[in-house]
């Protein structure tokens, strides 16, 4: 059996995945389907919208609604109420993702490749990056190695 929206073979998927590409459910956070997504980033923008949907002031979820956000791009806010005189008692607050390092909010490119990034901003995901290749290299690993097999030569004529 293959999938529609893929076309590979059902056992490719996980149970998460198959089920998604099956939905053509449109995603809340970035408007675009399913398949669009891996199930990570899907989890991800699922996740931020739920986390975007909750009131601090109201202490409870609010209404969703959909905006435009910069250029173009399709997003979404929710509905927050205030004591406000109509037609001034609604406030749109716009749902964004923001990084994990730094906590800035993130653009559209890093939001649609959270899962890649790890949640990071493309500056945070350098750094990480960056600090990784500054971990002690293979080489001088086996430096060390060949320092303790020398120290344990002359124990070993001691007992022959
Ligand atoms: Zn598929
Ligand atoms: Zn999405
Ligand atoms: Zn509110
Ligand atoms: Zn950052």
């Amino acid at each position: 059996m293959n999938c529609m929206i893929c076309h590979l073979d059902k056992k490719k998927h996980s149970k998460e995945l198959w089920k998604l590409h099956q939905q053509y459910k449109l995603c809340m956070f970035c408007s675009k389907s399913g398949s669009e997504h891996s199930e990570e980033l899907w989890e991800l923008h699922k996740a931020a919208v739920e986390n975007g949907q909750f009131c601090t002031d109201h202490r409870k979820q609010e209404k969703l609604y959909p905006i435009t956000v910069g250029f173009a791009r399709k997003g979404i806010a929710r509905v927050c109420r205030t004591n406000a005189d109509p037609p001034h008692d609604v406030e749109f607050v716009p749902i964004y993702m923001s990084c994990a390092e730094c906590g800035l909010y993130l653009g559209s490119i890093e939001e649609d490749h959270a899962d890649i990034l790890g949640c990071m901003c493309l500056k945070c995901f350098w750094c990480d990056r960056l600090l990784v290749s500054a971990i002690p290299s293979h080489t001088e690993i086996v430096e060390r190695d060949s320092k303790v097999t020398l120290t344990n030569t002359p124990e070993e004529e001691k007992n022959g």
